[in-house]
């Protein structure tokens, strides 16, 4: 089968030039653990393959923000010889592995023999996800895979019969008022045979295959957190290579998700995170300083102390599991890695999952191609996933979340254990719970709340939000339309404003959203350049009234080793 080939493409508008378009066998969309490992897979099984891989950032990790402790399941079966390689990124194995409940001025440390087996990370490595997928990106383009960083996937392209035919990249030099640009540059048609689409959580083009398809219909709504994080180096004195931390509790009120990840990497390197499960309820919590008050804690403080800030981002994680994880596949494509929700919630951790996905689904594209199928559904693909490695590993946990919801942290979690640990033997006392509503529908009304007072940031350990953006490197061209679009500006003052007090300044960790108070009344702004891209707004804006698309390729963080 050949590699790309140019042909000159359809007029899609007729006010514009027509887009160039290339024709490959396989288009990936998303240049994570997920779109690279199935873009190897499918080299490794059909060297003649002509695969290519678009991604939205301006290198391959750019725009890759995650913990991480990496079970090594999935790279064992894609690369076995990872082990041997001096290049591979996976350097510091889990020496210490701890968990704590948090008070306001203490806490208690959890015997590691109360924790189901699963929830070990005996044999895991503490890395930079965004290292690991530059890595991977060079063991796919060693097997001929095309990689095209810069190039955000903005526009789905369907066929005859509506199936999915490939992905078109964003139109560029345009500029804030839709005026074009000397620079204009119309974006690419890239055809495939099958598109597989692995953008991550809350990916903007999985979220309208999602709808077109139907894809979640009788799924349950799938659920999310915000992942905040930041890298730190450390005084020589505190770094503990291998030390994997992790807290539920304080600052977060009992009745609020979420928790804490602390690990050592090498060369005196720490991250520090803090998940915010996104069905809080009040409107004046702020995910942001709730994390800034969590390094605060005397249990966490000390090992910042001394250290420096090198990065810092955010990043929307998906929760919802088991019951949430939509139908995989629709003619033409399929979805993979967090795209669909493989996440593990209570070991947070998916880029495992997101790997075996890639390999799973780039197997089945593998054999339709081989059988000379084109643009159909790789129906096997979603048939199969239930009964691999992925299906048993989000089965086990597939209470977890619900019961946290339901009934609390302190209750919940209890109550989790006690599943995982029966789970473990095969059975659950609770059958498979639902999660109800989507995080969109939880805020209540401001006017039930009182607005959170947060400290001040001590610029030692904790920091404000801009002197935080910063240090994502986060760079946008600035004469570009908004990319993140508000539907109804009416329904947002109306509602997000006032019934709401604007939770957008707070929920968003980039400081993107303000409603600036004018003569004439609250005006939204959106400081769009800020954006981190972690997609919040478009998961909790209470009306799904803002809408995160693509901005033009290249833009966003530029996270070194996150
Ligand atoms: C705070 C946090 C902590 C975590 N900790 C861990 C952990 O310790 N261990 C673990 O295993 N997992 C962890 N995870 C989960 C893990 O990061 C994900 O499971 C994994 O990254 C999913 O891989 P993916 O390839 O599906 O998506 P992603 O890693 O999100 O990659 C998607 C890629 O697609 C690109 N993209 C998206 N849309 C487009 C588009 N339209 N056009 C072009 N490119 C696009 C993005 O820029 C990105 O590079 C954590 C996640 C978070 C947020
Ligand atoms: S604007 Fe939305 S996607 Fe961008 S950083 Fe803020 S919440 Fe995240």
């Amino acid at each position: 089968m050949a590699g790309a080939k140019f042909w000159q493409g359809t007029m899609s508008d007729t006010d514009l030039p027509a887009r160039e378009a290339m024709e490959f066998d396989v288009v990936i969309v998303g240049a994570g653990p997920a779109g690279l490992a199935a873009a190897i897979r499918l080299k490794q099984l059909d060297p003649e393959l002509g695969v290519v891989v678009v991604e939205k950032g301006s290198e391959v990790g750019a725009h890759i923000l995650s913990g991480a402790v990496v079970d090594p399941i999935g790279l064992d079966r894609l690369l076995p010889e990872w082990r041997k390689d001096a290049d591979a990124p996976l350097k510091t194995p889990v020496t210490d592995d701890r968990f704590y409940w948090l008070g306001p001025a203490g806490g208690l440390r959890l015997p590691n023999i109360l924790m189901p087996p699963l929830m070990s990370n005996h044999g895991n490595y503490v890395v930079s996800l965004g290292n690991v997928c530059r890595w991977l990106a060079t063991k796919a383009e060693a097997l001929g895979v095309e990689i095209y960083p810069g190039f955000a996937a903005a526009e789905v392209l369907y066929g005859d019969q509506g199936e999915v035919v490939g992905v078109a990249t964003g139109d560029m030099g345009i500029g804030k008022n839709g005026e074009h640009k000397d620079s204009f540059t119309r974006g690419m048609d890239l055809r495939a045979k099958y598109t597989l689409f692995a953008e991550g959580a809350r990916g903007s083009l999985s979220k309208q295959l999602i709808a077109k398809f139907e894809l979640a219909k009788d799924r349950e709504p799938q659920k999310f957190g915000i992942g905040l994080k930041e890298l730190w180096k450390v005084a020589p004195e505190k770094h503990k290579p291998g030390l994997v931390q992790h807290s539920f509790g304080w600052p977060l009120d009992n009745s609020t998700g979420g928790g804490s990840f602390l690990y050592h990497l090498e060369d005196g390197q720490v991250v520090v995170g803090f998940v915010v499960h996104l069905n809080y309820k009040n409107p004046y919590l702020s995910p942001f300083d709730e994390f800034q008050r969590f390094k605060q804690h005397p249990f966490i403080r000390d090992t910042f102390v001394g250290g420096k800030r090198i990065s810092y981002g955010a990043r929307a994680i998906t929760e919802g599991g088991w019951q949430s994880v939509p139908k995989l596949t629709f003619p033409g494509g399929a979805l993979i890695g967090c795209a669909a929700g493989f996440i593990n919630v209570p070991r947070i951790k998916g880029s495992h999952n997101a790997v075996l996905s890639g390999m799973q689904a780039a197997e089945h594209v593998n054999a339709a191609l081989k059988d000379g199928r084109i643009g159909d559904e790789i129906t096997d693909y979603e048939d199969a996933w239930r009964a691999t490695d992925i299906g048993r590993d989000l089965k086990r946990v597939r209470n977890v979340k619900p019961l946290w919801s339901k009934l609390g942290t302190m209750i919940g979690i209890a109550c989790g254990g006690l599943d995982m640990w029966t789970n473990t033997f095969g059975f659950s006392l609770f059958g498979t719970l639902k999660h109800g509503k989507p995080d969109s529908a939880t805020l209540e009304p401001a006017a039930k709340f009182k607005p959170i007072a947060y400290p001040k940031p001590d610029g030692v350990v904790s920091f404000d939000k801009l002197s935080s953006v910063f240090l994502s490197n986060t760079n946008h061209e600035e004469d570009q339309p908004v990319h993140l679009v508000v539907k109804d500006m009416a329904l947002q003052k109306s509602s997000e404003h006032d019934v709401y007090a604007g939770p957008s300044n707070r929920y968003c960790p980039a400081g993107v959203y303000e409603w600036v108070e004018e003569t004439s009344g609250p005006r939204f702004q959106i400081n769009a350049q800020n954006c981190v891209h972690c997609k919040t707004c478009d998961i909790k804006d209470p009306n799904q009234n803002i809408n995160w698309t693509v901005p033009e390729g290249s833009g966003g963080p530029n996270y070194p080793n996150m």
